[in-house]
Order: structure tokens, then sequence, then C-alpha cells
């Protein structure tokens, strides 16, 4: 598809910037705490092993890395990695995303601004506009892009080579991405939930550079209830110091990290109130399910796509949720959990429920 530059207007701008859906004020401070580099990254083993080889290979073969999708859940460390790999690579990091690119020529600016070995990355590429995405195609394959320049009979089309670039892709739904355009990354890499040991560590690093003493029993506290997510751990961190600095010496102990947590409403097993109103309403409204998603998202009045990418990955991959073809279903445990086991319906006996 070739893009039409006739109106020869300027390119819009405010495609620089990136604003995760679940980024919120307080996590400013952010950039402090994104490790640089690919050994400061804990945790992802096997995403990151990969990606260490694919970056060694291109760099002795003196090519830019293939492209690369990552997809997982928000606050996982995608755009962390996306900045690492721009950082292995000696490019520059281009931060966008698939909903700020709203035209075909605001891509085509940004691609034809690239330099060797740059990294663009788009966040959300699954909500790209498909004619912006169009363009993406040959940019990717050939790394090239056509323009029209000029009006009517006079209007050429000409052919721009673009330097080589690497496009790094994030996305929390891979099932939503065209297959033209998933099948033109040459890497994939799945970021799964943290463990509550990997989480620890990232406690312990996140602390140390804001120059507030954890202790292990502390920070594993922390870990257990951040839903497997960096991004979490590294927010409640925050908020624990403030209890710490209140009301002890400052030291983030286990019982600094429990009052805290338990004051912020997060429950021993990482649960928040949100979670619970969903696990609560689907036993009370619906018997423990199966009801559809959007039914639910009416009920406890949130946005379907945040329960979905936000809220269910932690709940069914610590077996409180599951999803059948006719809807979400709760698990014995999440009764147990909520102390309404009281609810648990008898005509199914206890063989209705997975767990
Ligand atoms: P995403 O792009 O997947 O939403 P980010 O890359 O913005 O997530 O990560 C959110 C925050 O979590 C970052 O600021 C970083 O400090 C922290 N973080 C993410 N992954 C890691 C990791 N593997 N090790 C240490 N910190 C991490």
């Amino acid at each position: 598809m070739a893009i039409d530059y006739s109106d020869e207007r300027e390119f819009e701008a405010g495609t620089e910037g990136l604003l995760s859906a679940s980024v919120i004020p307080e996590d400013d401070g952010e950039g402090s705490l994104r490790p640089k580099t690919i050994t400061e990254y804990i945790g992802q083993e096997k995403a990151k092993e990969n990606l260490a080889v694919f970056i060694a290979g291109a760099k002795k073969r003196n090519e830019s890395l293939d492209h690369v999708l990552l997809h997982g859940p928000p606050g996982l460390g995608k755009t962390t990695l996306a900045a690492i790999i721009a950082n292995e690579m000696g490019g520059t990091l281009r931060k966008t995303s698939g909903p700020a690119i709203e035209k075909p020529k605001d891509l085509a600016a940004l691609l034809t601004n690239l330099n060797e070995n740059d990294i663009l990355f788009i966040d959300e590429i699954h909500r790209m506009n498909p004619a912006v995405e169009e363009i993406l195609y040959p940019a990717m394959e050939d790394r090239q892009i056509d323009i029209i320049i000029g009006k009517g009979p006079a209007a050429t089309s000409i052919c721009l080579e673009l330097k080589s670039f690497t496009l790094v892709g994030a996305t929390t739904r891979s099932g939503q991405l065209s297959h033209p355009l998933r099948d033109r990354f040459g890497i994939d890499l799945k970021l799964e939930l943290y463990t509550p040991q990997e989480l620890k560590k990232i406690v312990e690093r996140s602390a140390e550079i804001l120059g507030a003493p954890v202790d292990p029993e502390g920070a594993l506290e922390i870990a257990k209830r951040s839903r497997g997510t960096p991004r979490i751990a590294n927010r409640l961190l925050r908020r624990v110091r403030d209890f710490a600095q209140v009301y002890g010496d400052g030291t983030i102990t286990r019982q600094m990290a429990d009052v805290a947590l338990t004051r912020l409403e997060i429950d021993k097993e990482g649960l928040d109130a949100l979670d619970r109103r969903l696990l609560t309403s689907i036993i009370k409204q619906y018997r423990g399910g199966p009801v559809g998603l959007e039914t639910l998202a009416a009920t406890i009045n949130e946005e379907s796509v945040t329960i979905e990418d936000v809220y269910e990955p932690y709940l069914m991959q610590q077996g409180y949720l599951t999803r059948t073809p006719r809807g979400r279903c709760v698990t014995r445990l999440a009764y147990e959990h909520l102390g309404l086991d009281n609810l648990l319906p008898e005509e199914h006996g206890q063989t209705r429920l997975p767990i």
C-alpha cells in the first residue's frame, strides 16, 4: 500500500511517549528501577536465554536483530526488555503504541527517521489501525515503504529504503494479532508471571536503588503479594516503605509489610479488593459460574479488557478461576479462600469444581 502525501500536511506529533493502561501516576519513578542490561533483568530465564543467543548471533553477522514480538500481561517487563535490546544492539529506542499511530503517514514518519540498529517499540500492537498495519508489512519484510508525492496526474509513487531497524511489538493479547503481522516477527517471546522468589530479588534490587532498607522476609512478603508482576512489586515496595518510615524505624520487615499490605486490602495470597469482589460475585450471583465475561464486567462495574488482561491471568494461575467455553467459573479454592464454603453448590457436590 502506498502512502498519499499529496495534502503536504506535517506529520502529527503524538506518537512519542507511551502510557500503558496499567501504569498509574505513582509509577512515575519507574525509569530509575528499570534494569538496563540483560544480566540485571531478573527471571524470564527461557525468554532471556533465547534472546541473548539471537542478539549474539545478529551481532556476529553484523546484522540488525530480527523483529521481536513480546507477549504477556501488563507490568511484566516488555518495555524494559525492548530498552535492553536497544542497549545491547547499540541502537536508540523509539517508543510508541498501536492506538497512538492514527494514520499511515504517522508510521511512515517514524520509520523513515530510524537509524541503523534502532529499535521501534510499538506497545499494544494488537490495537493498531489496519491501514497503518499494512505499511508495516513491507517495512518489516523488505525494509521499504511506498509513498505518493504530488497531486493528480503529476503524482508519482516512490519507494523509500529504510535503515535496518528492529521492530519490537508488545501485546497483552497475541491472539488478536492478524496472521500477516504475526508471521513477520522472527522472534516470538512469551513472558510469564514471576515466581515469589524472582519477585523477591526484584524487590531487593529496587529497595537498594531507592535506599530503603528491607530484610529478606520483608522482601518475600511483598513479593508473595504482588500478583507475579514486577510493576506491582515496585509499587507495593514504595507504599510499604511509607508505612515503615512512619510507623517503624524505616526498615521493611515481614511484619511491617504485612501491616501495610493488609491496610492496603491486599490479602495473604495477593488478592486485592477487586479480585475478591469478582470471585464473590461469581459465587453469590452466579452460583460459582459459568458466567460470560461481559455479564461479569457489568456486574462488578469494571471494563472487560481490564478483567481479562489484568485480573484473570493471576486468578487463573493461582487456581481460583477457570475459563470454559460457556464462561468463567470459580474453583473450590476460591470458596475456601473467601470463607464461603457454605455456598458450595450441593447438587453437583465437590466433583463439579476442578480443585
Ligand atoms: P510492561 O511493558 O510489560 O508493561 P515494564 O517493562 O514497563 O512492563 O515493567 C514495569 C516495571 O517493572 C519496570 O519499571 C521495571 O522496573 C520492573 N521490571 C519489569 N521486569 C523486570 C525484571 N525482569 N527485573 C527487574 N525489574 C523488572
